[in-house]
């Protein structure tokens, strides 16, 4: 279902494993706009070894946040792209302040801006359990987890067919710590930049996906009304 032509730019803040792709991905059927998530971005790169994900692997690999130079430009470049002429619906990103501000640039330049933001909050122990659960579509990014969201038919995507994989960064526990830490110091900022423009609104992330699901869609659409 659609819902409207409204130009919407939405972003999605939560940890890793909080549900902001398996969100993102029910919000792009929903508002009709695509699903921006750098994190996929990167890995598609690195799985076809252009100049932007060797660049980026290394970043990657100790969980670390690639350069805000080279992310800026990438999301620059995704948002130019015909289908995001609606807007997008913005997933890691911003990770952090500077990011933030490009954004708001890159967005105004266009006679745009943030829209909504929404923050998905879950306790690091409900994080750990859903990242190494975690399984991802090599074909089109869907995740799943293997208790929580299992697909239907084991290591095969519901969606496409496509082979399902543990990433490596969810196999690594140092990795994952490593993240979240990087996560409360660089993005909480960032959420807070939203909160006090008063367009954050925050959700309970320890429900089911569905109810997750229906708690942003009502706080776009009453975006809408304000
Ligand atoms: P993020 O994009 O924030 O890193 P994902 O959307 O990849 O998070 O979700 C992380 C894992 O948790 C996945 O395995 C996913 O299937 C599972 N998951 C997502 N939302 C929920 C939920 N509401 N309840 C239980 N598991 C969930
Ligand atoms: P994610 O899929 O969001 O967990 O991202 C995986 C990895 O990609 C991160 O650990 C970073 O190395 C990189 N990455 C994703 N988004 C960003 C971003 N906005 N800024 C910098 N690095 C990013």
């Amino acid at each position: 279902m659609g819902a409207g032509n409204k130009r919407r730019y939405i972003l999605l803040f939560g940890a890793q494993g909080s549900g902001k792709g398996t969100q993102a991905r029910l919000l792009q059927d929903y508002f009709d706009i695509p699903q921006v998530a750098t994190g996929d971005l990167f890995r598609y790169n690195l799985k076809n070894q252009t100049e932007l994900g060797k660049l980026a692997k290394s970043y990657m690999e100790r969980g670390e946040l690639v350069p805000d130079e080279v992310t800026n430009a990438m999301v620059r470049e995704r948002l130019s792209q015909p289908d995001a002429q609606e807007g997008a619906i913005l997933d890691g990103y911003p990770r952090n302040l500077a990011q933030a501000q490009a954004l708001d640039e890159m967005l105004a330049e266009w006679g745009g801006e943030v829209t909504q933001a929404i923050y998905i909050e879950v306790s690091e122990e409900e994080l750990l359990r859903r990242l190494t659960g975690r399984r991802v579509c090599r074909e089109c990014q869907a995740t799943y987890h293997v208790v929580f969201n299992p697909p239907k038919q084991e290591g095969v995507c519901d969606r496409c067919g496509g082979e399902l994989y543990q990433r490596d960064d969810d196999k690594d526990e140092a990795a994952i710590r490593r993240r979240l830490e990087i996560y409360m110091k660089e993005t909480l900022p960032v959420i807070e930049y939203y909160r006090q423009r008063g367009l954050l609104t925050t959700v309970n992330g320890e429900q089911s996906i569905g109810d997750v699901n229906r708690e942003i869609v009502a706080a776009v659409l009453n975006s809408d009304e304000q």
